[in-house]
């Protein structure tokens, strides 16, 4: 033996409050979910775990869709999912850009060797439909539009139904980055027409990170089983990961995160017994009131106001502020995380999450009353 026994004991994570961009605080219930006995993942018990979250699934994207259910793997994953089945190679895809996740978007377009038409807002403000018309004018055999419908990276909150409307005027399919607004935001994935969406289960979900609910529309599906070129990525091809997730005998494809699994099932059950209503207004709720109580601090917000996202609010750093500094205080003396500005608001912006459990009177007090300490001069 070369490498000598460590001498590491049991990780005990500190208490925080978790008021960035994700994740978010993780109620008691989904914790103590995650701790329950481990059993096989082709148990018939489990599967009818499975299909109970494909239900809970339904009910917080608003769909009948009959492929949701939760990818086994990060949201990130679930982008890429929602391109590398949807794009072949050669495929326009209109993509709109408005902060960091646009972005990703377009580079996946790229990698998988689709041509991405990108249409750009600025950072913080809202995607543009007359862009997307625009687009769609001059580019009428794009195959795909993808958007996000709430941009983390600045609090900005886009007109999903208007912009599935332009794509289905044109005969292309939507796909919907909806990580973000998932269970803070109304995300009506039927009435809007959206036909790929895909979200994480760590932000407004509150449950832990690592999973993403996806959900498809039949026009998806048969655009993915009338590909001339199978899926470039074997573990996140569909069609086989579908004989995992539906049918009335299971196949194995890989092995599921089960514990994990357990963990958002509690997270979707925990919404069904709020009500979705009751969940989007108490996030409305608590965003008027942190709102209320930086804008006494004589903080701005970045997001003009009637495209701001109640569990994401960015604000601009006052000058004279060391913002690393002040978000190190944050941290160590009050137990709070908030996060950081991404891209090309990095170091001028604190974007302040108020998502899923997060979003709770007892957050926004201690958030206020700790800004005011480290901005206090
Ligand atoms: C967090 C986030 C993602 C990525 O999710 P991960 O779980 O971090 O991989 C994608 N899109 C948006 C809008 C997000 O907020």
């Amino acid at each position: 033996m070369t490498v000598a026994r460590p001498e590491i004991r049991s990780f005990q994570p500190p208490v925080r409050t978790l008021m960035g961009p994700g994740p978010s605080d993780v109620p008691p219930r989904v914790l103590a979910a995650l701790a329950r006995p481990t059993i096989g993942h082709l148990d018939p018990d489990f599967v009818g775990m499975m299909d109970e979250l494909k239900s809970l699934l339904r009910y917080a994207f608003q769909t009948e869709n009959a492929l949701t259910f939760p990818l086994s793997a990060p949201g990130s994953v679930g982008m890429e999912s929602c391109f590398v089945n949807l794009v072949s190679p050669g495929d326009k895809v209109i993509v709109c850009i408005n902060g960091v996740f646009g972005q990703r978007m377009a580079e996946n377009v790229r990698r998988i060797g689709g041509v991405p038409v990108i249409v750009e807002d600025p950072w913080g403000n809202p995607v543009d439909p007359a862009k997307v018309e625009d687009a769609f004018s001059t580019n009428p055999d794009a195959a795909l539009l993808a958007f996000v419908h709430a941009e983390t990276s600045t609090g900005a909150l886009s007109d999903a139904s208007a912009l599935a409307a332009i794509a289905r005027r044109f005969g292309a399919l939507t796909i919907m980055d909806c990580v973000t607004s998932l269970g803070g935001v109304p995300v009506l994935l039927d009435e809007w027409g959206i036909d790929a969406a895909y979200s994480g289960s760590q932000k407004c979900l509150s449950s832990t990170p690592g999973l993403s609910p996806v959900s498809f529309s039949d026009a998806a599906v048969e655009r993915i089983r009338n590909r001339k070129t199978p899926c470039p990525s074997w573990f996140q091809d569909l069609s086989l990961v579908l004989g995992y997730w539906s049918g009335a005998k299971r196949t194995y494809h890989h092995t599921a995160p089960v514990n994990p699994l357990y963990g958002l099932h509690e997270s979707l059950v925990l919404l069904a017994e709020e009500g979705l209503e009751n969940v989007w207004r108490r996030h409305w709720d608590n965003h008027l009131r942190l709102r209320a109580g930086l804008e006494a601090l004589g903080l701005r917000f970045v997001v003009r106001e009637d495209a701001r996202l109640p569990q994401l609010n960015t604000v601009w750093i006052p000058e004279g502020i060391d913002e690393a500094a002040a978000r190190g205080r944050l941290l160590t003396e009050f137990g709070l995380e908030i996060g950081a500005g991404l891209g090309v608001l990095a170091g001028k912006v604190w974007r302040i999450g108020l998502m899923g459990h997060s979003s709770r009177p007892a957050n926004i007090a201690l958030c206020l009353s700790a800004l005011e300490a480290v901005l206090r001069p």
